[in-house]
């Protein structure tokens, strides 16, 4: 998000009701279903079922059967893109390991289906409904099968947990006619949004997940390998051993479209914990795996320029620090209101912007964007005619004065009303493009005041955005206008 200097001014909101609200009833309501469904197969699973983690796909649109529609049409364009080994017996093996893991996985909706890339970058990807990608990179660098089988159940897991179509049902939702929120898409839809996700980018939403998603992975997959009797250790074993071989150097490439969530290690040790520590004679390694990592290993070398799709975009690698949860307060001439305490005010009169550290990015002309953070500013809308002019108009004049210096912006979901503060609001949901690459949501919230349009830009890329609603939500919670 570019700025323009501008100047601020105050929010509270009382209520952001309408279809957030009838949104959240339906997932209480699936939720209490997820509860009772969890508390009966609880009571019908063996002991040491009984205190594993419970996990369950979020919020989809998508049916399953939609996801494998999605993935195979992503897939093809994938394999166009991504130098293939094309090695029957590396593929022969991997399917092998794969469809046993795949057989302890939750919920055996798809057809899995596991190829070798021809990359020595340790890395690995999954698309929705079971197409899965291991580099030979992970093949030669593993010590032992339970490392690989750790790294396949991890990607096995995105596709159970169904993280891409999850991500894409936010992403993509508000485009989507109203009336089928809560239901399912029609499968011309399905064609949509492989079209608006253009076709196969380790950057896209579909390979971008969130830490929370990551964690979820890490879970499952500690999980499936225990019931499919491996060490369910060798997952983050083989995660400390390539993040501690990649020190001092580029973060490894497995990290970077798999985001390390906090206290990595510490979940996956307290789930095996939970699970009663390494099942009995459980396996590690495989006369198999030695013999197919020798074979690898005396494989021609990749292509010159034949790398997997490297994270594209403005190069910055590193995400702020998650929002914390303690708040400070902030007050200017036109408001008072509070901010996380690891993030930054910058003010100025009545305007004034929130920013995490990292939060700030070149934007490719050596000038900063706001790729983190929350812009309070006051906008002062011009009307010719004698009546006064509406928030609405307002607010339509503001977000025409926002395109000038962000031609990508364009409306994903119209006006809503609500109130901040007591006073009537609107609340407009904009998507740009993110100087930290791909796309971003900015949360437009606009009050009219008498001094102006005071407007709050809430902004974070599009495939994180769900990581800072939270905060954006308490912060302007916590508006307070001088009256
Ligand atoms: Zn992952």
């Amino acid at each position: 998000m570019k700025l323009r200097e501008a100047r601020v001014s105050y929010l509270r909101q009382t209520s952001l009701p309408n279809k957030r609200s009838a949104l959240l009833q339906i997932r209480s309501d699936l939720r209490q279903v997820v509860a009772v469904v969890v508390a009966v197969v609880l009571m019908l699973a063996p002991v040491a079922w009984a205190e594993r983690t419970q996990l369950k796909p979020g919020w989809n649109l998508f049916s399953p059967e939609q996801d494998a529609q999605l993935g195979r049409q992503v897939s093809r364009d994938a394999e166009r893109q991504v130098p293939m080994l094309n090695d029957a017996r590396v593929d022969a093996y991997l399917n092998s390991l794969g469809r046993r893991l795949a057989a302890h996985a939750p919920y055996h909706y798809f057809q899995y289906q596991f190829k070798c890339v021809n990359d020595r970058a340790i890395n690995a990807f999954a698309l929705p409904g079971g197409f899965v990608y291991i580099n030979r990179g992970v093949l030669e660098a593993a010590d032992n099968e339970a490392q690989v089988a750790g790294v396949m159940a991890h990607e096995i897991s995105h596709v159970e947990l169904r993280h891409g179509t999850n991500q894409a049902t936010k992403a993509y939702a508000w485009q989507v006619p109203l009336g089928v929120l809560g239901g399912a898409l029609g499968n011309n839809a399905v064609g949509a949004v492989a079209q608006a996700i253009g076709g196969f980018a380790v950057n896209s939403v579909l390979l971008k997940y969130s830490r929370t998603a990551e964690s979820q992975a890490d879970i499952l997959g500690t999980q499936i390998l225990y019931d499919s009797g491996y060490d369910p250790r060798a997952m983050a074993q083989f995660f400390e051993k390539i993040e501690a071989e990649s020190k001092g150097r580029n973060p490894a490439e497995f990290f970077s479209n798999h985001p390390s969530p906090e206290h990595r290690m510490e979940r996956v040790n307290d789930e095996v914990e939970k699970l009663g520590g390494p099942p009995r004679g459980y396996k590690t390694d495989s006369p198999e795996f030695r013999e197919i990592k020798r074979y690898v290993l005396s494989l021609p070398a990749p292509p010159k320029g034949g790398r997997a799709p490297q994270q594209a975009g403005g190069g910055r690698t590193r995400r702020p620090d998650q929002p914390s949860s303690h708040f400070q307060s902030y007050e200017n001439e036109a408001l008072r209101m509070s901010y996380p305490d690891n993030w930054r005010p910058n003010g100025q009169g009545s305007a004034v912007s929130f920013v995490p550290a990292g939060g700030v990015v070149d934007d490719g002309r050596g000038k900063g964007a706001l790729a983190y953070g929350m812009i309070v500013n006051i906008f002062e809308p011009h009307h010719d005619r004698s009546e006064p002019v509406t928030v609405e108009d307002a607010t339509d004049q503001l977000i025409d004065d926002m395109r000038h210096s962000n031609p990508g912006m364009r409306v994903v979901r119209q006006h809503e009303r609500i109130r901040l503060d007591g006073e009537r609001g609107l609340s407009t949901y904009l998507s740009n493009d993110s100087p930290a690459s791909g796309r971003e949501t900015d949360w437009l919230v606009t009050v009219l005041r008498p001094e102006g349009l005071i407007y709050f830009v809430c902004v974070a890329p599009e495939r994180e955005y769900d990581e800072y609603d939270r905060t954006f939500e308490a912060m302007l919670n916590s508006v307070r206008f001088r009256r």
